[in-house]
């Protein structure tokens, strides 16, 4: 595998020195993290789910890299994801997740996509598509059995053996997805999988699918006969309640701009929502909220105070944040480390391996999904393992 970086974003290339923030992505780990749901995946085939731009990594970077570790299925959220993933891999299996967009069947056959039917209008849809093209072209069904958000009822599912139009195309796959799987002790695991599997039952031909990244750590693991991991491919915990098995993938780094002691009894930021108790050194690094990073990481309150908020590693040592996120900057209170070792422009870790996409998730209020899909489109991308 070569070993070369680059930094590429969708507004062209923008180089390191310029940028307010680096975002390194660790295309081997992401490999490796697939093979490593693989081997947990018990004998099931084991997709990919790339929507979101690959949760934010970048799709066209992703799937050649899944791609080349062996993963042969995609799932996206939108007919436009599946096009841009069918332009990196020419055969690829590709589902779209997000149900059948009603007059979109000619572009599914076109870039040879899977839609996943979800009601019983998009299947007719599909059904008579298929029949007008004379071609039973590939397509899952996607029952609900417990978001009530989208896919057939479980009562509607146990009636699609008597459906007529599942014969004018082919059900490569009979999903559904879990609710919590990331709580390995919630009942409902235990509901669904019982749910799911009455319908499968019934249609005993078609492959199924149900478990997420963490349904494929559940005891019970229910593999069938495909998994379809994201979170953890991008180095999120399935396990939430135990270490993380997966490796890191994204790495944030941000330039300081400006250091500066504030004096006590003076606020820092916007709205003065954070006071200096005392003479306090603050950082501000060039990465915001319109860079993705949310601003309910914002620190209101006190020099001192043990906040729920956000946090950067400089030289190793975890600074909090003092005051709002702004749209461009974030102000780091830095007085514990040592005068010496922090100087304009170096650079500080926002997210890494000593600082979690679960953790920066958390300390957002938020969960580390959101912290990915949000990545800014202003970073440079320094991709690692890429495909030479
Ligand atoms: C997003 C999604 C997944 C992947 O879930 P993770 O928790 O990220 O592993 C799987 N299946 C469906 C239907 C999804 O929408």
């Amino acid at each position: 595998m070569t070993e070369h970086t680059s930094q590429t974003n969708s507004t062209g290339r923008i180089p390191e020195q310029a940028a307010g923030g680096v975002l390194h992505i660790d295309l081997d780990a992401l490999a490796s993290n697939w093979r490593t749901l693989r081997d947990h995946a018990g004998g099931a085939a084991t997709a990919a789910v790339v929507k979101a731009n690959a949760y934010g990594i970048g799709i066209e970077k992703a799937v050649p890299a899944l791609g080349k570790a062996g993963c042969r299925t995609f799932f996206v959220a939108y007919l436009s994801e599946a096009i841009r993933a069918r332009a990196v891999d020419p055969d690829a299996a590709i589902y779209v997740l997000n149900g059948l967009f009603t007059g979109t069947c000619p572009t599914y056959a076109q870039f040879d996509l899977r839609p996943v039917l979800g009601s019983f209008q998009e299947i007719e849809e599909w059904a008579g598509f298929c029949r007008a093209q004379s071609q039973k072209l590939k397509a899952a069904i996607h029952v609900d059995t417990g978001m009530n958000r989208l896919g057939l009822t479980v009562p509607q599912g146990t009636t699609l053996k008597d459906r007529a139009e599942l014969n004018d195309f082919e059900t490569a796959l009979l999903m559904s997805h879990f609710v919590s799987a990331e709580e390995s002790d919630n009942p409902l695991n235990a509901q669904q999988i019982e749910a799911f599997e009455a319908i499968r039952s019934s249609l005993p031909n078609i492959p199924a699918s149900l478990p997420n990244s963490s349904g494929i750590f559940l005891r019970d693991k229910p593999g069938y006969d495909l998994v379809r991991p994201g979170y953890a491919l991008y180095g999120g915990n399935p396990t939430p309640d135990r270490d993380n098995p997966m490796r890191p993938v994204v790495g944030l780094e941000a330039r300081i701009v400006q250091l500066r002691w504030v004096e006590a009894d003076h606020t820092v930021g916007y709205n003065g929502r954070w006071l200096a108790l005392d003479k306090r050194r603050i950082a501000t690094l060039s990465v915001g909220y319109a860079d993705g990073y949310p601003r309910s990481s914002s620190a209101r309150g006190k020099s001192g105070d043990e906040l729920l908020a956000g946090m950067a590693l400089v030289a190793g040592h975890p600074c909090p944040f003092a005051g709002n996120v702004s749209m461009d900057l974030i102000t780091i209170d830095v007085t514990d480390v040592p005068e010496a070792r922090v100087k304009r422009g170096d650079t500080v870790t926002l997210i890494g391996d000593q600082l979690t996409i679960d953790e920066v998730g958390h300390r957002a209020g938020t969960i580390g999904y959101e912290i990915l899909t949000n990545l800014g489109a202003r970073y440079a991308r320094a991709y690692r393992g890429e495909q030479g």
